[in-house]
C-alpha cells in the first residue's frame, strides 16, 4: 500500500464552465449555479455564486428562496 501519490489531484482548476453536459439529474436543468425558487409564489431567479438561495429573498413576495 503506497500512500504517496494520489489519483484526483490536479484536475480541480476550472469551476465555473457552465456547459452543456451534466445529465443526470432527473428533469431539472440545474447547472452549477442553478436557480433558486420561491416556495411561496413560484418566482424564479438565478442563483449567485456565494449568496445561498435561503439568504436571498423573494422580490415579489418577500419570502425566503429555495434552491430550485
Ligand atoms: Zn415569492
Amino acid at each position: 500500500m503506497s500512500n504517496g501519490r494520489g489519483i484526483g489531484r490536479g484536475a480541480g482548476a476550472g469551476a465555473g464552465r457552465g456547459q452543456t453536459g451534466r445529465g443526470r439529474m432527473g428533469g431539472f436543468a440545474a447547472g452549477p449555479g442553478g436557480e433558486c425558487v420561491c416556495p411561496k409564489c413560484g418566482y424564479r431567479m438565478s442563483h449567485q455564486i456565494g449568496i445561498p438561495c435561503y439568504q436571498q429573498k423573494c422580490p415579489k413576495c418577500g419570502s425566503a428562496m429555495t434552491r430550485g
